[in-house]
């Protein structure tokens, strides 16, 4: 096949190289899952079951990347991020979104029914779009994370309310969105507390603060390293040796990987785990 006069349409193929020495961020995000939600009637408005399994298959992804560092996920999307180092498929990011979107794909169906026992997947079956986006510093990676969270807070919120005058209140949508209109965070509890006695510090840490994959080191106690803060003041990237680089990876595979709802937004987390984005 070598040499047909065929092989020139290769020269049509596009470079899509990601800048080299950034976080790549591939998040993907389901398609049509307002409708799909209705479709299978998810409970409003977190369903527990659609946010396990939404879990579940990012958890597969995470495991057959070793490349990902972290990832984060609310609703029906997930962010996964790629160590700045990561020269899988040469940073190509059609190869890179393409491998995350299907991989996560394929793992949602195939736990479908072990998060959905009694109600069976029917065409059109779910999909998913991606994007890739390059972080050039760890404080863009973490206010990438961040602004993903506070989006999960502002949105749970306001969806844990919206619910409650609809299910509780007997309003219609109609009328519940019209309560809300201009609304801050206070008036909000406010409602929750005072019609419905909701505290809404009380509500699942998942539904507050969306869930967050990453392979478990041992913790770093607080104040004694920063191996964030020192990576990000190097001037040049480091590359590790070859052995280095075997060692990190043989690492990786073996670490547990563990989905937590905790606060990605303070220093905490990120200082007492430095393996993240060092
Ligand atoms: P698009 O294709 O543009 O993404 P969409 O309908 O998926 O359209 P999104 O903005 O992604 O729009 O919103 C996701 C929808 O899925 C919301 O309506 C949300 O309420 C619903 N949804 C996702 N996960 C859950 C869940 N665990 N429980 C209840 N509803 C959910
Ligand atoms: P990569 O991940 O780089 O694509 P690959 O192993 O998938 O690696 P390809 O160049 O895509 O490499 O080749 C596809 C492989 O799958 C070949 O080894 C091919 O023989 C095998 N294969 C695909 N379809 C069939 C089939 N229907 N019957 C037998 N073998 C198949
Ligand atoms: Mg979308
Ligand atoms: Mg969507
Ligand atoms: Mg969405
Ligand atoms: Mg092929
Ligand atoms: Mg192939």
């Amino acid at each position: 096949m070598a040499n047909s006069k065929f092989e020139y349409v290769r020269n049509f193929e596009q470079p899509d190289n990601l800048l080299p020495n950034t976080w790549i961020v591939v998040r993907i995000d389901g398609r049509g899952f307002t409708k799909f939600a209705n479709k299978y009637a998810f409970e409003k408005p977190n369903d527990r079951r659609a946010l396990d399994l939404m879990n579940a298959a990012a958890r597969q992804v995470v495991t057959e990347l070793p490349d990902i560092t972290i990832a984060y996920g609310v609703s029906d999307e997930y962010s996964f991020v790629f160590h700045k180092s990561c020269s899988l498929f040469e940073r190509r990011a059609s190869k890179l979104v393409s491998t995350i979107v299907s991989t996560f794909t394929a793992y949602y169906i195939h736990y479908w029914s072990t998060y959905f026992t009694e109600t069976p997947l029917s065409p059109p079956l779910p999909s998913f779009d991606g994007r890739a986006v390059c972080y050039p510093s760890v404080q863009n990676l973490r206010d990438y994370m961040s602004w993903r969270q506070v989006d999960c807070h502002i949105n749970n919120l306001y969806n844990t309310t919206f619910w409650a005058l609809i299910q509780q209140g007997g309003m219609d949508a109609l009328e519940a969105e019209k309560m809300l209109k201009g609304t801050y965070a206070a008036d909000k509890n406010e409602i929750l507390f005072s019609k419905f006695g909701i505290n809404y510090n009380n509500e699942p840490e998942m539904n507050k603060k969306g869930s967050v994959i990453f392979r478990d080191y041992e913790l770093v106690e607080p104040g004694t390293h920063n191996a964030a803060a020192e990576a990000e003041n190097q001037a040049e990237p480091v590359q590790p040796s070859k052995s280095q680089a075997d060692n990190e990876r043989k690492r990786r595979a073996k670490a547990r990987i563990v989905v937590e709802h905790f606060d990605i937004i303070k220093d905490e987390f990120w200082d007492r785990r430095p393996w993240l984005l060092s």
